[in-house]
């Protein structure tokens, strides 16, 4: 009889075990132990302050990068595997600093087999180059089997930081028919009154594990949430150590959760108006980041009259050019779950608002490195980095929607995406 353990035991050490676990095409670039993989010949952006390295070489084994460099100054090992480059672009993987896995297709994640929740993770995430991302609210238990499932290795997948459950004032909730039509999963979400309660809602969230702590400000039906209450809830989560994400949903909510101490602010609010002096100055002392989820306005008029969308649109790009001309920090994140998935549209509303690709890149790499804490393992291609990266078939200098013309993504030193040939 096979001794099972002694059989798991030596196929580990090879590349068998991801095809056992289905995973036929992936894995098997990175996994087999002691082996070097190179990307050979691209343009490197290594970070988006640096100028980029043309005919490069990006040198990995064990999922780390161990060597970045031109061909002609860096040595490739024996046996090393190699990818050609030859006109293709090679830059850190991305981060999208908001998403959401509530949409019906997670639900019952432990279940979900793992062809299918493979294919759902790269339709949304790997295929535009997602290697990083930052969940901002959905059933916490759930997304916690699905970042299980890929961190054991069983499906290629993003590394996933959640919020779990977002915490809302009373009347925030949209009503079942609402949901349903977002085609988000049901799942109870914690309702929060005052301090007492926003304390006790992040404190049980952080005591379970979550990354996070996600408020929503006002509710279209009740009060807004009390400046007193964030404060507790950022008090909380700052006393674990992590992040505090909020909704917003006008400027005065942004101004509120600022003072409160929030650390991202996860919209621009285009329906009350261009942010003036005192928010931008409220931001910018202190020290928020802002995902920008232009798209999604745009999206939520689509069945208006052409000149409310346009009005809604130039609203949200004008707010963000005031936040990127005052030098405040963006994060990319395109409220990805609620929208369509192709982020193109994001990536060129973006650029109206006056962002270069290196400002757009940083949003995408070093940016959220550095916010999140990842700064000395994640956002950027150099030695002793982890290999998550992104290789695109165009320049994103020259055209901002070349960052969706992914070819590969890379976690740790696997290729877990690559477009057809
Ligand atoms: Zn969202």
């Amino acid at each position: 009889m096979w001794n099972t353990p002694a059989v798991v035991t030596m196929l580990l050490g090879s590349a068998i075990l991801p095809i056992l676990l289905g995973t036929a095409v992936f894995g098997q670039d990175a996994n087999s132990v002691g082996g070097y993989l190179a990307l050979v010949g691209g343009t490197v952006y290594v970070s988006p302050t640096e100028e980029p390295i043309r005919d490069g070489v990006v040198l990995i084994q064990g999922g780390k990068i161990v060597a970045v460099g031109s061909k002609a100054s860096t040595h490739l090992p024996k046996e090393t595997r190699t990818v050609d480059c030859s006109g293709l672009i090679v830059t850190a993987g991305f981060w999208n600093s908001h998403v959401h896995f509530f949409e019906r297709k997670w639900a019952n994640a432990a279940a979900i087999p793992a062809a299918e929740l493979s294919r759902q993770l790269q339709d949304m995430l790997t295929r535009y180059g997602f290697t990083s991302v930052f969940d901002l609210g959905s059933m916490w238990e759930n997304t916690r089997q699905l970042r299980g499932r890929i961190e054991s290795g069983e499906v290629p997948g993003p590394r996933i930081r959640t919020t779990g459950e977002a915490l809302l004032p009373p009347g925030a909730l949209p009503s079942d028919t609402v949901l349903n039509m977002m085609g988000v999963m049901k799942f109870p979400a914690p309702e929060i009154a005052d301090a007492a309660q926003a304390t006790a809602a992040s404190r049980k969230l952080l005591d379970e594990g979550v990354d996070g702590i996600k408020l929503f400000a006002s509710s279209p039906r009740g009060a807004p949430l009390a400046e007193s209450a964030m404060q507790a809830a950022v008090h909380e989560a700052h006393r674990s150590g992590q992040p505090v994400f909020v909704h917003t949903n006008s400027g005065t909510d942004v101004l509120t959760a600022v003072r409160a101490g929030v650390d991202v602010v996860a919209h621009t609010t285009p329906h009350s108006g261009p942010w003036d002096e005192t928010i931008l100055a409220a931001m910018k002392e202190r020290r928020v980041a802002l995902t920008p989820t232009l798209t999604i306005w745009k999206y939520y008029a689509r069945h208006d009259r052409v000149s409310a969308q346009e009005q809604i649109a130039s609203t949200a790009i004008g707010q963000l050019r005031a936040w990127v001309a005052a030098g405040g920090t963006v994060l990319f994140g395109n409220d990805l779950g609620a929208v369509d998935y192709d982020p193109t549209e994001e990536y060129t509303l973006m650029a109206e608002s006056g962002m270069s690709f290196r400002q757009i890149l940083a949003s995408l790499t070093t940016a959220p490195a550095e916010r999140f804490g990842e700064s000395r393992q994640l956002g950027r291609v150099a030695a002793g980095l982890a290999a998550d990266l992104v290789v695109l078939k165009d320049d994103p200098a020259k055209n901002i929607r070349a960052l969706t013309e992914v070819q590969y993504t890379l976690r740790d030193g696997k290729i877990i995406y690559r477009a057809d040939k």
